[in-house]
């Protein structure tokens, strides 16, 4: 697999693809008898056997039989695992390595097996997705990556077992190795910089080479584009010690580990025409508020390529304000559980695209989502989940994963709807997480609801210039009546009246019926707007990096009760606005 062209491996998904139904069913087949004997299926499919079932008999023997799971379910078996357990207890084969999947919302990442078929499947589906770019964009041979990617430190657990993030596990894995190695174009940095363990100096490392390296890149990219945004934000700040050290081929005093050191320095030569230019081209930036420094810096850049939908997208603007007319393209659908979707046609814009998914990687269902007429506009009704053979167009669907690394029947929590289909599998929009962020009493809001009344009130900003870096929420409910609380944290000077007219506006903008009714009642107090100083959601992004996450695979969480954060969050508060009455 890991030689094959971007011919073969489009052929190879296409065929896929085409008989995707019959995939799931060889998939599903696959999972069951290769962990026949680990303790949780044995538990719930007793002695059945699975090898000679016909497959819609199959299908339904599993479905029957186990049932729906949400990661809180599985938690015991996991623990055991971390804890040194060797008998099989999700899977046949023992477990020696689990994930930190993100779990934003409470600060507290969960664990997630891995194993080799996640950083092959990984591989193989970086390998899909840049088959069907390159056909629309090609690249040159040799040519260099600006990849703004980073390693978080890894542990083991009392039992033995390595635990890190998932990109993390697969940077230090053979596959991505022979990747690095094997592929057309080369990220701009070495190993040292990629796993520093020091997310500052590994941006400052990654910009630089990407500098080195200018007239050699043929994309820039990350895995959540929250990442570019921030890197390119302190550029804005570094950019003079940068152009100082491509001319001298020196390294700033701020990289401070040996091995990053060195590594870096072995690449740098002194360059003071590259200097001069790039510093010319940062002072007619800096003038312009950078507007298109991506195309500026890297003249030979052919598009911007990372994950900008879902809770990405309030990084959009700031992401197309550098980018300018570089075409963005969103990247590939998938978690710290499973890979799911792959995107297909490139040209998409992000707030359009679609994922195709990989019928072969997990074994799907889809659980359909129905909006109440009379409730918010995410207070699901459910049915009984269906196989990916029988999802409807325009039908949304909570994703049910059955893997290859021991989950069954798992709730992933995200919604999506389906598109079309390519083939015969369904081409998937993410909609949004489906677990509530916001509620006091009846009122439900999810992180989607959030994001849009977010956008509608910082849409008062533009006037303004000033732009909104970063927010967050929380349900206060400590005092009667509960109340929301929006933080947002602010570039440029906004007066207050302005501001005060932002909360007036957020609070407005719920369309949530439970919310609605609540603050017509008085059961909800009035929002609350906290601005906070420049900086709080960079120290809330570095308690996360100081606790086990990656920048890699960092979101801002976008609710939030955990003690740790509020404390930073009010700390932080250097004004505050209230709604006052609601209008009825
Ligand atoms: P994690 O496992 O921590 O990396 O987070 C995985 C979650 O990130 C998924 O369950 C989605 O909610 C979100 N996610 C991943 N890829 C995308 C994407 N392309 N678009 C929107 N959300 C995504």
């Amino acid at each position: 697999m890991s030689c094959w062209s971007g011919d073969d491996v489009i052929g190879w998904f296409e065929a896929a693809a085409e008989a995707a139904a019959a995939r799931q069913t060889e998939t599903l087949r696959r999972i069951l008898e290769r962990n026949r004997a680990a303790e949780y299926l044995r538990k719930w499919l007793g002695d059945a056997d699975v090898q000679h079932l016909e497959a819609s008999a199959l299908e339904s023997l599993f479905t029957s039989s186990v049932p729906l799971a949400s990661h809180a379910d599985l938690e015991p078996y996991i623990r055991r695992i971390a804890d040194g357990e060797t008998t099989p207890l999700l899977t046949q084969e023992p477990i020696t390595t689990l994930s930190l999947s993100s779990g934003t919302t409470e600060g507290r990442p969960k664990y997630v097996p891995f194993t080799r078929h996640s950083s092959e499947t990984t591989l193989q589906i970086f390998k899909l997705a840049a088959a069907y770019r390159s056909r629309v964009y090609p690249i040159r041979e040799k040519g260099r990556v600006l990849e703004f990617i980073y390693s978080s430190k890894r542990y083991k657990t009392k039992g033995g077992i390595t635990v890190g993030t998932a990109t993390t596990h697969v940077y230090a894995s053979e596959e991505f190795k022979m990747k690095q190695q094997q592929t057309k174009s080369y990220t701009c940095s070495p190993q040292e910089v990629i796993s520093s363990g020091d997310y500052k100096q590994s941006t400052y490392c990654h910009l630089l080479l990407g500098i080195h390296h200018s007239d050699r890149v043929e994309y820039v990219t990350s895995t959540f584009a929250y990442s570019i945004v921030q890197a390119f934000r302190s550029f804005q700040e570094v950019w003079r010690e940068i152009c100082n050290d491509i001319r001298e081929g020196t390294l700033s005093s701020r990289v401070t580990i040996p091995d990053v050191r060195r590594a870096v320095l072995e690449v740098l030569r002194p360059n003071p025409g590259l200097a001069s230019r790039v510093e010319a081209k940062c002072q007619d930036l800096e003038r312009r508020d950078w507007v298109g420094l991506i195309p500026e810096l890297w003249p030979n850049a052919k598009y911007v390529y990372s994950i900008m939908t879902g809770s990405m997208q309030p990084y959009l603007s700031k992401l197309s304000h550098y980018a300018k007319n570089l075409a963005l393209i969103s990247a590939e659908y998938g978690s710290t559980e499973s890979w799911i979707g792959v995107n297909l046609e490139p040209c998409t814009p992000p707030d359009k695209v679609t994922f195709a998914v990989i019928p072969t990687f997990s074994y799907f269902e889809f659980i359909p989502l129905h909006r109440q007429s009379h409730g918010g506009p995410d207070d699901f009704v459910e049915d009984d989940p269906v196989p990916l053979s029988q999802v409807k167009i325009g039908q949304e669907y909570e994703i049910v994963l059955t893997t290859f690394t021991g989950l069954y029947r798992y709730r992933l929590g995200d919604v999506v709807e389906v598109a079309g289909f390519y083939r015969n599998t369904p081409k998937l929009s993410f909609i949004c997480r489906r677990k509530l962020i916001l509620t006091v009493n009846i009122d439900k809001n999810t992180e989607k609801d959030l994001q849009s009344v977010v956008a509608r009130g910082s849409q008062i900003l533009r006037s303004t210039g000033a732009e909104l870096v970063d927010f967050t929420s929380h349900a206060d409910v400590g005092k009667q009546p509960g109340h929301y609380i929006i933080y947002w944290e602010i570039e440029g000077e906004v007066e207050e009246g302005l501001l005060g007219e932002c909360c007036r506006e957020m609070d407005a903008a719920f369309v949530d019926q439970g919310y609605v009714v609540s603050r017509k009642s008085n059961s909800i107090g009035p929002l609350e707007l906290c601005i906070v100083e420049k900086g709080t959601f960079k120290k809330i992004m570095e308690n996360f990096i100081a606790n086990g996450a990656a920048l890699s695979q960092f979101k801002t969480p976008r609710c939030t009760s955990n003690p740790v954060l509020l404390r930073i969050l009010n700390v932080c508060t250097i004004k505050r606005f209230h709604s006052t009455a609601y209008a009825s």
